[in-house]
């Protein structure tokens, strides 16, 4: 399997200051495109001297603006700025596939350039994306590139399966965006000849990381048909910690493995990209616990208890379920216990989600008596059925019900976690101070409601520390390792 290369796609005004992005990034970079449609015109007419300044091979690119780029004079002007550089010998040069210059490819192969052939949709997946990519080039030295915007599942799946049709010679074909972000990391395994990446905080294409990250975070360069793909599936998946803690234990222990989000609209059509990249592990969050289990070809008891799955791993190609929610939730509670719940505690969980319910079946293991306030009364009436627990609407009526139930109270409904910060599912609750209270939301780290439980004196745990542990359960069920120590005590993880 060819390795891909790490391009550096760099956005200066100045040719000298993409000199200097190229030399503080050049050991995580194999190449740089210049994007030459953000230099100042005085630097334009001199964009040929570029390529001896670089001291790396270079991707010459005047993008205009109809194809995402910044350059906005004529067409016959763009034309005559890539005449003007060819001479300096760019290692390949990036023609659009409407371009329209009779003898401009010739020039550019006497030049030495090979020439990159390359389509943009910042809209979707072509439903004809294969045709399309294979009728681009016009030799058989050109490189063709496609650069498309999949917006769904479905559109992430169906640009998987096109490059899986193409042939095997050089191509460059990658998802733009959130959706995207997957093809650009496993450029290597989906034969793409290279992946972008920019530097500065100066995005030169939606979903482009830095070449640091590519590399240490996610690495790039030891990804091969060997390596353990995993991900998280879930809406919304932006801000997850999930891909930091992963990748940084894989990268510490030397893990041949890496991890990324797959922000993720259909079940079905994810589980086919699975099969299709064969996915080795896979962390469940939000909407998707439940729906989830019937994706498993088995699942463990935690899952059957608690009605919600949070961990896929992949065997002999078929998903086994397990919840790390659970423990993930009991650790950090326990360890306010000494490892032991005191006889007769009484405990309220809000909500009856996924997560609600792993919090209720892990109290009840540990012998809690408890009671569960769901916002949809028929919710929480069905789960204290399987637990034989209390149960009430939330509202004001509950307080007291509640103050009943209080040596722990835990809250697992999304009121709170941003974008809605604000929120306090239990504003009507008059703490004692005496409670031990647990807010399951990681984001903020302190909710308004864990904050006013705080000012009342109650000792509180917060979402992270649940958030750490369960991913701590998860990376064994995916490596068979436990998470290194050392990553475990570093504040920047969660
Ligand atoms: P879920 O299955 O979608 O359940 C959502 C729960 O929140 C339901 O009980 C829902 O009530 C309730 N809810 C939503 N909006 C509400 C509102 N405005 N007021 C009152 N109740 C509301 O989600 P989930 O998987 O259980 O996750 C819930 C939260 O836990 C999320 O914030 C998630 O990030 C967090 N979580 C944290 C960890 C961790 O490791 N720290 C692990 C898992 C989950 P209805 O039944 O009435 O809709």
């Amino acid at each position: 399997m060819k390795k891909s290369l790490i391009c550096l796609s760099v956005a200066e005004k100045t040719l000298s200051e993409a000199v200097k992005t190229i030399n503080e990034n050049k050991k995580y970079i194999d190449c740089a495109e210049l994007r030459a449609d953000f230099l100042v015109p005085q630097e334009l007419v001199k964009a040929n001297k570029f390529p001896k300044m670089a001291g790396i091979p270079v991707i010459f690119t005047l993008r205009k603006s109809a194809d995402g780029g910044q350059f906005v004079g004529t067409e016959t002007d763009r034309i005559s700025f890539i005449r003007k550089a060819l001479p300096g010998r760019y290692s390949y040069i990036d023609l659009e596939e409407g371009i329209v210059a009779p003898g401009l490819d010739a020039e550019a192969e006497t030049a030495g350039s090979r020439i990159i052939r390359s389509f943009h949709d910042f809209n979707g997946v072509p439903s004809d994306l294969a045709q399309r990519i294979r009728a681009l080039p016009r030799s058989s030295r050109e490189i063709p590139k496609a650069a498309v915007m999949p917006v769904s599942t479905s559109d992430l799946m169906r640009l998987i399966l096109a490059v899986r049709e193409m042939p095997q010679s050089d191509k460059i074909v990658l998802g733009m965006g959130a959706v995207g972000f997957p093809t650009r990391v496993l450029a290597t395994i989906l034969g793409s000849f290279l992946s972008y990446v920019s530097a500065n905080g100066r995005l030169a294409a939606p979903g482009h990381v830095d070449p640091e990250t590519m590399n240490t975070l996610y690495g790039f360069r030891s990804i091969s048909e060997s390596t353990s793909v995993c991900g998280i599936i879930g809406s919304p998946l932006a801000g997850s910690r999930s891909p930091l803690i992963h990748n940084r234990g894989f990268r510490m222990l030397g893990i041949d493995a890496v991890y990324l989000p797959f922000p993720t609209d259909n079940l079905g059509d994810f589980f086919e990209i699975a099969r299709l990249i064969r996915m080795k592990g896979v962390s469940v969050t939000i909407p998707y616990k439940e729906e989830v289990i019937r994706f498993a070809r088995e699942v463990d008891r935690s899952v059957r208890e608690a009605g919600a799955c949070n961990t896929l791993v992949c065997r002999n190609g078929e998903f086994f379920g397990y919840n790390t929610d659970i423990d993930g939730f009991l650790a950090p509670l326990l360890g306010r216990f000494s490892g032991k719940l005191p006889a007769g505690t009484r405990a309220t969980v809000v909500g009856a989600g996924g997560a609600g319910k792993a919090c209720v079946y892990g109290l009840a293991r540990e012998g809690a008596k408890v009671l569960i306030v769901n916002r949809t009364e028929e919710k929480a009436r069905e789960l204290a059925a399987r637990y034989g627990c209390e149960w009430s609407g939330l509202g004001e009526g509950c307080d007291r019900k509640i103050a009943a139930y209080s040596d722990v109270i835990v809250q697992t409904t999304s009121a709170g976690m941003e974008p809605n910060e604000g929120e306090d599912p239990l504003s009507f609750y008059k703490f004692k101070g005496t409670e031990v209270v647990f807010d399951i939301v990681y984001k903020p780290p302190v909710t308004a409601f864990l904050s006013r439980a705080q000012k009342a004196g109650c000792r509180v745990i917060m979402g992270k520390e649940m958030l750490r542990d369960q991913a701590y359960i998860q990376f064994k069920h995916f490596t068979g390792r436990e998470f290194p120590q050392e990553l475990k005590d570093d504040p920047s993880l969660v």
